[in-house]
């Protein structure tokens, strides 16, 4: 009877370690914000496992995470952060979990554009910056997971192809647009990037800095957008989906122009929208823009 029992216990556990082999096996990969979530996947395909902090929607700036992302930071072997202050809660919660997985920051080397005191983090909205950050999350991967080097090469190489066929159709798509139309107003400062690669000019935006931590405008500075705004002609603004657009849109009241459709900056769109991939929320950006800067 007791060997019986042992022997269906064995079975068991048995047959419990071969059904969990597969899964652990995988990489247990971090990423901080959902557009290097999207860009680990392409590059990891299945060998990863991804827990993504700030999800769709989600504004990295103003983050406050809960416990459940200190497991995730304990148990991953890698962890990706953008870097330049984008997501500076990470080391705390790092420091926190105890976790000591090997950090990846994907803005390495690119080229950054400076505001006075502030370095722009928004560096993703240049395609050929990402490009860069791809290539950092396949050193990363490959470094904690050297077995399957071939294979992240492989799915870099393909994500790689796709993204310089972007950044051409983005060209191509904003291509029609008139030099005095290629003026930009958004919620926060988060086209430096954008502006500087596909040829436009940041007017103002209502928080007048690259993080969404700074205040809420003064009415001094609300009034000096609005004159900012009808001086330069500017005639479209833009709201985010990571941003409440309420004082956008009542700017745009004052100043008698329009608002046009959300854009993705600092996060992906959720499940279903036309924003659920870095390619598809970079696309779905030159269309609105190409559509409303006539
Ligand atoms: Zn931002």
């Amino acid at each position: 009877m007791l060997l019986g029992i042992i022997t269906v216990f064995l079975l068991c556990s048995t047959t419990t370690v071969l059904a969990q082999e597969p899964a652990a096996s995988k990489i247990k990969a971090v990423a901080t914000f959902s557009i290097l979530a999207d860009m680990v996947k392409n590059v990891g395909g299945d060998r990863v496992e991804m827990t993504v902090l700030v999800g769709p929607n989600g504004d990295p700036h103003t983050f406050e995470p809960a416990p459940q992302d200190n497991i995730a930071l304990l148990q991953a072997q890698v962890i990706f952060e953008n870097g330049l202050h984008f997501d500076p809660w990470l080391d705390k919660l790092v420091q926190a979990s105890g976790a000591k997985a090997r950090r990846v920051a994907a803005s390495e080397g690119v080229e950054l554009i400076r505001n006075g005191d502030e370095t722009d983090p928004h560096i993703w909205q240049d395609v050929s910056n990402a490009m860069v950050m791809v290539e950092h999350v396949r050193e990363g991967l490959t470094a904690v997971d050297s077995a399957h080097a071939d294979y992240y090469r492989e799915h870099a190489e393909t994500y790689l192809a796709e993204l310089a066929g972007l950044d051409h159709w983005i060209i191509d798509t904003l291509k029609d647009i008139p030099d005095q139309s290629r003026q930009l107003v958004t919620s926060h400062d988060t086209f430096g990037y954008f502006a500087k690669r596909y040829g436009f000019k940041v007017i103002g935006a209502v928080i007048g800095s690259a993080t969404t931590e700074a205040a809420d405008p003064s009415a001094a500075q609300i009034a000096g957008l609005i004159e900012k705004i009808k001086s330069t002609g500017v005639k479209t603004l833009f709201v985010e989906n990571t941003y409440n657009p309420k004082i956008l849109q009542a700017i745009a009241a004052e100043a008698g122009v329009k608002v046009a459709p959300e854009l993705y900056t600092d996060a992906l769109g959720g499940a279903g929208s036309d924003g659920e991939t870095y390619v598809e929320m970079m696309e779905h950006n030159a269309k609105i823009l190409a559509g409303s800067l006539k």
